[in-house]
């Protein structure tokens, strides 16, 4: 069994035909198919990429730190990703995502493409835009221990009024690390990679994930949600790591 498994069960399934952002979808995978091969070991056999100590409580969402003790092979691999995905001024990232109407082979595929490529470049969420793929899909995992979770066409169903302030990083934004203040508790409604439709309840760092995801797939970006002082200060250690990326 793949390890990309649904939270939940029950729902309607929807099948349709393919629009565009399925045909962008299948470009991609093309070209990711080598990887996706060496995905399926990552994600099942291979221990996680991140260890529990490595992990910075307030680390918070995709940007890894960067960090001269990582082991050769786990950077390498990181960078080897991080290539994949799609930086700030890139117009995809501004783009809206737009509804998955075929639950087939090749999206079974592009979300385990994309649970691999997270893994490997040491974030905890990833959306499909950020690879340059227009679909509503994000995946995350909140503890290497867990299983990567999908979800598909997710809809934020109700968020609580309490908030809640932590340090986040983006992998599409590197060298920016920002307060971003978001709803403490979400519900979410989903559909997993087989159409079924679930629902999750989340709080702490998982909800922050999930919401960062979701303003991915509106073309929202952590700048948008800081103050512009902040976004100004970021701004500046954003251009150093796209510089030193170049
Ligand atoms: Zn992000």
């Amino acid at each position: 069994m793949s390890d990309i498994e649904a939270v939940l069960k029950t729902g309607e399934q929807t099948s349709e035909s393919s629009g565009e952002a399925f045909e962008l979808g299948e470009q991609t995978l093309q070209h990711g198919e080598k990887g996706l091969d060496r995905g399926k070991e990552a994600l099942g056999a291979r221990p996680p990429a991140l260890e529990p100590d490595e992990r910075e409580p307030a680390a918070g969402v995709g940007d890894p730190e960067e960090d001269e003790e990582l082991d050769p092979e786990v950077r390498e691999r990181r960078d080897r990703a991080l290539a994949q995905v799609r930086k700030l001024g890139d117009p995809v990232l501004r783009a809206k995502a737009l509804p998955v109407e075929r639950f087939d082979a090749a999206l079974a595929a592009e979300v385990q493409k994309m649970g691999v490529l997270m893994a490997d470049a040491l974030g905890i969420g990833l959306a499909a835009t950020q690879i340059g793929v227009l679909h509503r899909v994000l995946v995350y995992r909140t503890d290497p221990e867990d299983p990567v979770v999908a979800l598909v066409n997710p809809v934020l169903e109700w968020c609580s009024e309490e908030t809640e302030s932590a340090e986040e990083g983006c992998l599409s934004i590197p060298g920016a690390r920002v307060d971003v203040e978001r709803p403490a508790r979400i519900a979410v409604r989903a559909q997993d990679v087989e159409g079924e439709w679930v629902r999750l309840s989340a709080d702490g760092l998982e909800a922050r994930v999930i919401q960062h995801e979701l303003d991915h797939l509106e073309g929202v970006l952590i700048l948008d949600r800081i103050s512009r002082e902040q976004r100004r200060q970021a701004m500046k250690a954003v251009r150093r790591a796209l510089e030193e990326d170049a």
